[in-house]
Order: C-alpha cells, then sequence, then structure tokens
C-alpha cells in the first residue's frame, strides 16, 4: 500500500465531494491521514485499521478496499480531541523551545494563517513561533490558549510541515494566564510587567521620587550592587549614580519583582524546559541603555532564566505601519544595547510591534548578527482583510463603516497617531481599488486596531455581524489567502537575511 493508492481509494468513494490537501498525507505503519475539505469545512481522514479509527470522532466507519487489503476509514472531525490523537502519532506535531536560536513570531488572529506562514519560512533559517497570541488578542478575538495551539498546528498537517515551531502566550501579565497556557502545552511565555512599571516616574518632583526611593526596601541592597558601578558599552561609559540608580529602580524595581514571580511559578509549575520572554516594549518611554542593564542584572540575581528580552526602542511603534523616527539614532541606540546584551550573553533581543517594520529590519538583522527574535501580530490580519476587500467588496465596506465607529473607543490601548479624515470616503471608492487602502498607513490602522470588535460584533439576535461571513469568504477564496499572506511575511522574512 502506498498513498497513491490510499488516494486513489478514497476518491473511487468520494469522487468529487472532497478535495485533498495534498502535501498533508502521511503515514504510519499500514494507517493514513490527510486533510480534505468540502465547500463548507475540513475534515482528518484517517485510513488503516479497525481499532484505530474507532478512537477518532467523526462520521460513521466506512470499510474501504485498497489493492486487496481490507481497510477502515473515517472522515474526522478537526477536533481538540483527534487533534491530540495525532499528536501522539505524530510527535513533530508538538510544539517545541526554541532557546537560542534566531525567531520569529507569527500572529495569527483568525487561526487560519499558519499554512500560509510555513510556507513563509521555507528554505529559511529562522525558528518559526506559529502559535503566538497574546491575552489581549485572545480575549477581543474570542479564542483561547488551547483554541489557538490547536489551530496552529492543524495548519501544520494540513501544510505537511515536519519541522520544529514553538508556541508563545504572549504578553502575560497575571500568573493565572501562565498556569492556562501552560496546561495547553505552550512552549514560551512571554511576561509583560507593564501594569508594574512606573513609567510616570519623569513626571515626579525631585522630591517626591527621593521619598519614593528612600521607601524602598531594597534600597541599601541596590546601592551597595549598582551604585558608582560603570560600564564601557560601545565607547560609551554607562554608570549608575544616584540620580540614574533612583529612576531606573523606580520605574522598574516592582515590574521585575512581578517577572521573578511569574518566572518562579513558571519554573515550579511546568515540567521541562521553556522559553522565557521579558517584555518591557509596552511602555510610554523607551528603555535606556543603563535601564537594560539593570533589568539583566536584576533578572539574573534572582536566578531568571530568560532567553528573550523585548525593549521600548526609540522612534514610534506603531501597529502595522513602518519605522517612524530618527533611523540613525535608532542605529546609534541599538549598537548599544546590542552590546549590552553581548557584555551579559545568553538572551536575544526582541523586537515587538515588528509588523511591517521594513525598514528596520535589515539593520537589525545586521547590528544583532541575526542573534533576534521578532513578532509581528495584525499583520496577517491585515492581509486577510485586503483579501475580503478584493473579494467580497461590500463586506469589505461594511466593516470599514463598523471600524470607523468603533475606532475612537479601540484605539484607547494603542498607541498610534491616525487621522481618520485622511481616509478616503470608502463609498466613493471603486471596488477593484479598495484594496489601494491598504497600502495608506491611516487605513491600515484603522483595521487592524479595530479586529476585535469588528469579529465579536453581534446583531441583536446574537449572530455574528461580520466574524462568520469573513471566514467564509477567506475559506472560498483559501488559495489566494494563503498566497497574500505568505508573500508578505516572506518579504518580512527576506529582509532579515544577512
Ligand atoms: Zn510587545
Amino acid at each position: 500500500m502506498n498513498k497513491k493508492a490510499i488516494l486513489q481509494s478514497f476518491s473511487k468513494v468520494y469522487s468529487n465531494r472532497y478535495r485533498v490537501y495534498p502535501s498533508s498525507v502521511r503515514s504510519e505503519g499500514n494507517n493514513f491521514f490527510f486533510m480534505v475539505r468540502d465547500d463548507k469545512r475540513k475534515y482528518l481522514v484517517v485510513i488503516g485499521s479497525l481499532s484505530l479509527c474507532e478512537k477518532f470522532e467523526g462520521d460513521p466507519l466506512v470499510d474501504l478496499k485498497v489493492n486487496g487489503n481490507k481497510l477502515t476509514m473515517r472522515i474526522a472531525y478537526i477536533n481538540h480531541h483527534n487533534l491530540v490523537l495525532l499528536r501522539r502519532i505524530f510527535p513533530h506535531l508538538s510544539p517545541s523551545t526554541c532557546s537560542a536560536r534566531t525567531s520569529f513570531g507569527t500572529g495569527d488572529r483568525l487561526g487560519i494563517a499558519t499554512p500560509a506562514h510555513v510556507q513563509a519560512f521555507e528554505c529559511k533559517d529562522i525558528f518559526p513561533i506559529l502559535a503566538q497570541q497574546s491575552v489581549r488578542e485572545t480575549s477581543r478575538t474570542g479564542r483561547d490558549w488551547q483554541g489557538v495551539l490547536d489551530d496552529a498546528i492543524w495548519g501544520c498537517f494540513e501544510a505537511g510541515y515536519q519541522g520544529p515551531f514553538g508556541a508563545d502566550a504572549d504578553h502575560v501579565k497575571r500568573i493565572e494566564d501562565l498556569r492556562g497556557a501552560v496546561d495547553c502545552g505552550y512552549t514560551m511565555f512571554t511576561v509583560d510587567p507593564s501594569d508594574f512599571v512606573r513609567d510616570d516616574v519623569f513626571k515626579l518632583s525631585e522630591e517626591k521620587k527621593d521619598k519614593l526611593y528612600r521607601s524602598l526596601s531594597e534600597r541599601k541592597e541596590l546601592e551597595r550592587l549598582y551604585l558608582g558601578k560603570s560600564y564601557l558599552i560601545a565607547g560609551e561609559r554607562l554608570e549608575f549614580d544616584e540620580k540614574s540608580l533612583r529612576e531606573v529602580a523606580l520605574i522598574y524595581l516592582e515590574a521585575l519583582k512581578h517577572t521573578v514571580k511569574c518566572y518562579k511559578f513558571l519554573d515550579d509549575y511546568k515540567r521541562g524546559d521553556f522559553d522565557f520572554e521579558v517584555s518591557v516594549d509596552e511602555t510610554s518611554t523607551p528603555t535606556s541603555p543603563l535601564a537594560h542593564v539593570f533589568i539583566v542584572q536584576e533578572l539574573r540575581r534572582n536566578k531568571v532564566d530568560f532567553q528573550s528580552l523585548a525593549l521600548r526602542f526609540i522612534g514610534e511603534w506603531q501597529k502595522g505601519i513602518d519605522y517612524i523616527g530618527d533611523v540613525e539614532e535608532f542605529v546609534r541606540e541599538l549598537s548599544l544595547h546590542v552590546a549590552i546584551t553581548r557584555m551579559f550573553g545568553g538572551y536575544k533581543l526582541s523586537l515587538h510591534s515588528g509588523s511591517d517594520k521594513f525598514l528596520i529590519y535589515p539593520i537589525f538583522a545586521q547590528k544583532t548578527d541575526s542573534f533576534f527574535h521578532i513578532k509581528t501580530a495584525g499583520t496577517s490580519y491585515l492581509e486577510a482583510i485586503k483579501v475580503i476587500a478584493r473579494k467580497n467588496p461590500s463586506l469589505y465596506r461594511e466593516i470599514h463603516h463598523f471600524a470607523l465607529k468603533n475606532f475612537e473607543k479601540d484605539r484607547a490601548s494603542y498607541y498610534v497617531t491616525t487621522d481618520l479624515s485622511r481616509i478616503p470616503e470608502v463609498d466613493e471608492i471603486p471596488d477593484d481599488r479598495l484594496e489601494d487602502l491598504f497600502k495608506k498607513q491611516d487605513s491600515r490602522q484603522l483595521i487592524h486596531i479595530t479586529y476585535g470588535s469588528v469579529l465579536s460584533a453581534k446583531d441583536g439576535e446574537g449572530n455574528f455581524l461580520f466574524r462568520d461571513r469573513i471566514y467564509k469568504t477567506l475559506f472560498e477564496n483559501e488559495d489566494e489567502h494563503y498566497r497574500e499572506v505568505s508573500a508578505h511575511i516572506k518579504r518580512h522574512l527576506e529582509l532579515l537575511e544577512i
């Protein structure tokens, strides 16, 4: 029995009822597995022994003869139960840790883009983090840790991807959320202690700062460790004097304590290795080189084994558009941060809000000598909605109007400088020009930021206003959707090749 004979027998039974995903076909002993779709949904086909097929949930069992062999077949559901069985048979479908490898995260808000992402990574020496959603994203899209991971794994199976990949529970703020991600089998945890970062310290009077600082129970210890210490970094001398130590301690100490707590929880609760990322990127002020030194030393002192550190770099890192700021100044500052990572060693610099930062990518790869982690989140979603604009213009128009109405509310949790008045009136744009909106910053951000409202909006009877139609349109135009997302992520990855 071979794959060809199996597929022939399958199509004899069903003729044209299903379309097979040829790259998904896998065998294990005399059992065969592959993914198919009809015009509504996807299924897992299991062909082999009766005892195996019985374990899977799906349509009634069917007898199948292949080259004289009597086999059993089941059209099985794409669900968690079946995925657990499949992962036991094919261990490469489970996520693994990335450690020191160069890595890139492809957030997938809709949960249907993994086959396209996998394609983009082909022949690239970059470790893909295929399941990567933040707590904010999962709550806004009505998904959960398990669903995000399962979607990515089904995507790997569909695409026939057999390489390693990571699963990142991104921007986690609470231990309870970490617990949930561990339970689901995530391999990477990004702790975001920004609720404890005191961004407002700069606004306080010297007196007030001093009073706060003196009230720190760790003050003496910090002074013993840091005061007067200086570091020669890329030809620049950085020093902890009283003022600078006071400042970094006030801004970051509580955040670091929370991070340590989270790490200790993971170290205790999760059996086996994991990747740990600390992210202080979602703050209003950039992380200074001296703060970087302080953060790393405090983490090390508390025995936090972290693989990557996301800093808030200078300039503007707005969602879904390119870098805004002085590139030369960014390069100068980045060189200092890279020199600091080299001085301490053992962790990667992580770049968040990496969607569409094309100006920065080649520099970032070169300066870090490809020792980095980069995250993209919303850019694959934008590509999906672009396909909606192309294939279902009337749906796009509805989404666009709805997004305009919700923009002010939704922008609250993002830093963007979107000017809605610069977006042309959508009803005056002909259908075949709607896509052009995705070339302009303001309209990109309009769609990028309102994903939660768009995907969760319901009518008076509790039916989704757009969600089902978005998925339906993308399902009907799957090849095109995959092509667009893959090309867009590839564009990102190619700029990182040095
Ligand atoms: Zn981030």
